[in-house]
């Protein structure tokens, strides 16, 4: 299968509406994280091709910010019939470069396209406000601009649905565009670049620049890019953060994640596991939505019974492969990385109930590890802490609700937390208390949708304004006040 139509042994960058080749000459592999065969390689930009890129974006904004709001919604009205019509393709291509399933693939694709849908709403959602008498005879009225160029910086597990978090809304909003995909699954950038310019959207309204740590500071430090948009590690999230906002930009940096998932004596077992499986499994644990948590309210001995169980009965394999749910992670320094931690825990005294190690040698080609779990965590045990992003989940025990909305107090991320639970007070208590962004109730995976803002708290954001809904709008438009006398 082909990677890309323009396709290559070196991707290429996409500036100005053309393909080009970036000014370095060195490349990254990017390997099937399911067999390691090499896909292609990506270029590693130098901040020369970032400026080329801006140049590009800068000049398409002087037309682009006055082509009529409804025009420009009909570009990503094109844009989404595109998606939709090569809706498989995209998620084969998901699944090529970041390895998860390719039912999960699809769904993230589908999640993507409903970004186009929200943001081609934009000549209603840019719609400003007006008050006629603020004063005698005075009125007041405020009109929504777009800032510029806008950068965006993104990570390698959703490579569709996270760039288009971004470009679609600050497009519409009449914004240019810089995606700097991450350097592990850079190949879907390609395509959607490829899809965006065939919808119709003129040379240098969306550019695509690859690489790593330079091309980001060639973005952070660009005086002419006004706002930056980044997904991506805590430690990555938090520099962006400092960095663009010490550079006069406005950004959006979301973050790591550690969700805790309540599971109440009275919750419905069988569903709690289902939903704590895939939450925990699904994506090899690589979702800044995953379960990674689990806080059993009370000695529950059927729910840890059924939970291993179900472990054991994971079909581990190649996304492609159906019924497969547990799928290879990124890359082989990556597991090792989780392989580090499964280490820590056994140090700190954690109880290894399920070690997936055992899984690696039955898939020595692929970068597997099987469903791991450790009992007995407590709070202060660095797996606890930490976010370990692959398939390796911590059981915490608590007497009682309190004590479980303790923990998530305790943790430094507020990403999102889920109850298991029938009692509508137990539903009451965690609404109001549990310290994070995003709430589920017998919910595996809380995302939110497209209209509503992606609203992670505490270390697993930085910045005021989140992704999507109206903080979308709000961060890719800045505001201006018209008082009026006649
Ligand atoms: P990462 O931080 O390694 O990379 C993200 C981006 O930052 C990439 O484009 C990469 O090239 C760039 N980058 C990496 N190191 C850099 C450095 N030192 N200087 C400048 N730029 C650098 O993240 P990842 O591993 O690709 O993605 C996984 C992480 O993203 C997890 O922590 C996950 O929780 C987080 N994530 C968060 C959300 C959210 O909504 N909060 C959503 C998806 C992913």
């Amino acid at each position: 299968m082909s990677v890309t139509k323009n396709d290559t042994a070196i991707l290429k960058n996409f500036i100005n509406g053309e393909w080009v080749n970036s000014n370095s000459d060195q490349t990254l592999d990017v390997p099937n994280p399911a067999t390691n065969e090499l896909l292609t390689k990506v270029p590693v930009s130098t901040k020369e091709d970032v400026d080329l890129a801006v140049a590009a974006a800068k000049e398409a904004f002087k037309t682009w910010k006055n082509v009529p709001v409804p025009k420009r919604a009909r570009v990503l009205f094109k844009f989404h019939h595109l998606l939709t019509e090569n809706h498989e393709e995209l998620a084969r291509l998901i699944v090529l470069e970041n390895g998860k399933a390719y039912k999960e693939a699809y769904g993230e694709v589908q999640r993507g396209i409903e970004c186009v849908e929200f943001a081609a709403g934009a000549p209603t959602l840019m719609m400003g406000e007006t008050l006629s008498g603020i004063a005698e005879e005075i009125d007041s009225e405020m009109f929504r601009f777009p800032l510029g160029v806008v950068g965006g910086i993104t990570p390698f597990n959703f490579p569709m649905m996270v760039p288009l978090w971004m470009f679609p809304m600050a497009i519409a909003c009449g914004n240019t565009f810089i995606l700097k995909p991450s350097e592990r699954t850079p190949i879907l950038a390609n395509r959607l670049a490829e899809l965006f310019r065939e919808a119709g959207a003129p040379a240098g309204i969306l550019n695509v620049v690859h690489g790593a740590h330079d091309v980001v500071n060639g973005l952070l430090e660009h005086k002419d890019i006004a706002a930056i948009s980044f997904v991506g590690s805590q430690p990555v999230a938090k520099y962006v953060y400092e960095r663009a906002a010490a550079e006069g930009k406005r950004v959006q940096a979301l973050s790591g994640a550690k969700n805790h998932h309540i599971v109440m004596p009275d919750a419905d077992l069988e569903k709690a596991v289902q939903n704590i499986m895939s939450s925990t499994f699904g994506s090899a644990g690589q979702r800044c939505m995953a379960c990674s948590a689990v806080v059993v309210v009370g000695d529950n001995a059927p729910f840890i019974a059924a939970l291993k169980k179900s472990a054991d009965e994971l079909t581990i394999g190649n996304g492609m492969d159906d019924e497969v749910l547990l799928t290879p992670v990124i890359r082989k320094e990556h597991r090792d990385k989780a392989l580090g931690y499964i280490e820590k825990g056994l140090e700190e005294g954690a109880d290894l109930i399920r070690d997936g190690r055992r899984e690696m040698d039955e898939l020595p080609d692929g970068n597997f590890l099987g469903p791991t779990i450790f009992d007995h965590v407590t709070t202060d045990m660095t797996i606890a802490k930490e976010e370990i992003f692959a398939p390796v989940l911590s059981l915490l025990r608590a007497k009682d609700l309190d004590e479980g909305l303790e923990y998530i107090r305790k943790s430094r991320f507020g990403n999102g937390a889920t109850i298991y639970t029938n009692s509508a007070k137990a539903v009451r208590q965690f609404r109001e208390e549990a310290d994070a962004g995003m709430l589920g109730i017998n919910v595996g995976v809380p995302a939110t949708m497209a209209f509503f803002p992606f609203s992670g708290w505490k270390d697993s954001f930085y910045g005021d304004l989140h992704v999507n809904g109206k903080d979308g709008l709000n961060f890719y438009t800045r505001k201006k006040m018209i008082t009026s006398r006649f």
